[in-house]
Formats: C-alpha cells, structure tokens, sequence
C-alpha cells in the first residue's frame, strides 16, 4: 500500500534505494508536491549510491513548480499533525516537518537539496539576466509565482531566487561515487574521472553562459533546469 503524501494525500511513489551495510531504504516521493517521505530516520542511512539514486529521481521528478502546500501536514502513519522544524548545515538553513511521534519526516525537494548544501541564491548579475528574459518563474521553495520586474525575491515565503550550484553538485556527485566504487584498481578509473570531470564542466557552462543557462527556466522553473542538467549527467555515469 503506498503511503499517502502528508500534503496533498495523493498516493506517493514507492522507491528502495541501497542503505548502508547491505540494507536498503524505502523512501516516498510524491511529484505533485515534490516532496519527499523518510521514515523514521532513512535519510541517513542511503549509502551513497542511494543518495545518488535519489538526487537521479529528485531530477527525474522535478516538475516546473511544486504545489504549494496545504497549511496542515499529516503524518501517514498516525495521521497527527507534522511539527515544523529549522535545521542548518553549516551556514545553510532549511526546514522539514517530522511527526512528534518519530514515523519519519516530510523534506521538500528544494529544502533536501539545502540539506545537502546543493543550492546558492543567485548573484546579482543573474538575477539581471533572467530579469531581461523572463518576466515571471515560480518560487522553487513554495510554488509562488514571482513578479521579476519588483521583486528578486519570494514575497511569500522570502526565500531568495536560488539555483542549483552544478558545480558543486556534480563534485559531490563524483565524491560520493568514488566512495561507492570497488577497491579493486581499475586501469580505465582516472581516464573515466576526467571525462566525468569534463562533462560537468560542459554541463556547468551551458547552465551557466549568458545566452543558455535561462533557456529552460520558463518551462522547468530556476531548480528544475538545474535538476534536469544534473540528472541527464548522472544518467551517464
Ligand atoms: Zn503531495
Ligand atoms: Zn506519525
Ligand atoms: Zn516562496
């Protein structure tokens, strides 16, 4: 039986990702909300293939805008109501919800990849180009559509126009797959490094360049064009 999403109690999709020591975790992803279901405390037991698995998903799943939610989460266990929480990795702040029960916890996908220190607000400059070609784009936090002409940032949520930083994703990406690799020696390894390197980089720069990196903003919104990039990447390892 699929769990009910705490926000829109939608079915949500069922997924078993790798977990440390041979076990594996079963996650719940709900791609309307864009949402994320851990149990009990799952997200910290993914190995690093499963978080690898998962940011493939996330990117997989990440739709132009997640629906806003609704202003009383549940838990789809026990059905009591879910507790905000505020968290920080290093100087990076986001939010989750858990069940005072200790079921599990709802993450967003915006506020997972925060978690995973995956996101920078833009800079001055971008919000200058995107301003130049787009008039409106959707808050990646909370679904909010944002006036670019007034304001540069969320005037819901306040939460600052924020993209992926593919640099530093696809960095960790490729730490976290040098960690799961076999310890044997594989002569075909470092030459398999630099041409993952180089993707990335190539990746990075069409995300990045003055005249392509907002191309996929109007359909995939500022984190999905992101995502999208990072997952036809992973797609290749
Ligand atoms: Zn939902
Ligand atoms: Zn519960
Ligand atoms: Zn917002």
């Amino acid at each position: 039986m699929p769990l009910p999403c705490p926000s829109c109690t939608e079915p949500a999709a069922e997924h078993t990702l790798p977990g440390h020591h041979g076990t594996t975790v079963i996650i719940d992803i709900c791609r309307r909300c864009q949402a994320i279901w851990f149990d009990g405390h799952e997200s910290l037991r993914l190995s690093p293939g499963g978080t690898l698995q998962l940011f493939r998903l996330i990117g997989e799943a990440a739709a132009s805008a997640p629906q806003p939610a609704v202003a009383t989460l549940r838990c789809p266990r026990c059905s009591l109501r879910l507790r905000p929480v505020e968290d920080r990795q290093r100087t990076t702040r986001f939010r989750y919800h858990r069940c005072p029960q200790g079921h599990g916890r709802l993450i967003t996908f915006y506020d997972f990849l925060r978690e995973k220190d995956f996101i920078r607000p833009l800079s001055a400059d971008q919000i200058a180009q995107l301003r130049a070609h787009v008039q409106t784009i959707n808050c990646s936090n909370c679904g909010a559509p944002v006036d670019l002409a007034h304001e540069s940032r969320c005037g819901h949520c306040r939460s600052p126009l924020s993209m992926l930083d593919l640099g530093h994703a696809t960095a960790l990406v490729e730490q976290l797959r040098a960690s799961e690799a076999p310890k044997a020696v594989d002569p075909a390894l470092p030459l398999e490094l630099l041409r993952a390197r180089l993707d990335a980089a190539q990746a990075f720069d069409r995300l990045a360049t003055a005249d392509a990196w907002y191309v996929d903003v109007p359909s995939e919104g500022l984190l999905g064009a992101g995502l999208r990039a990072l997952a036809r990447w992973i797609a290749r390892l």
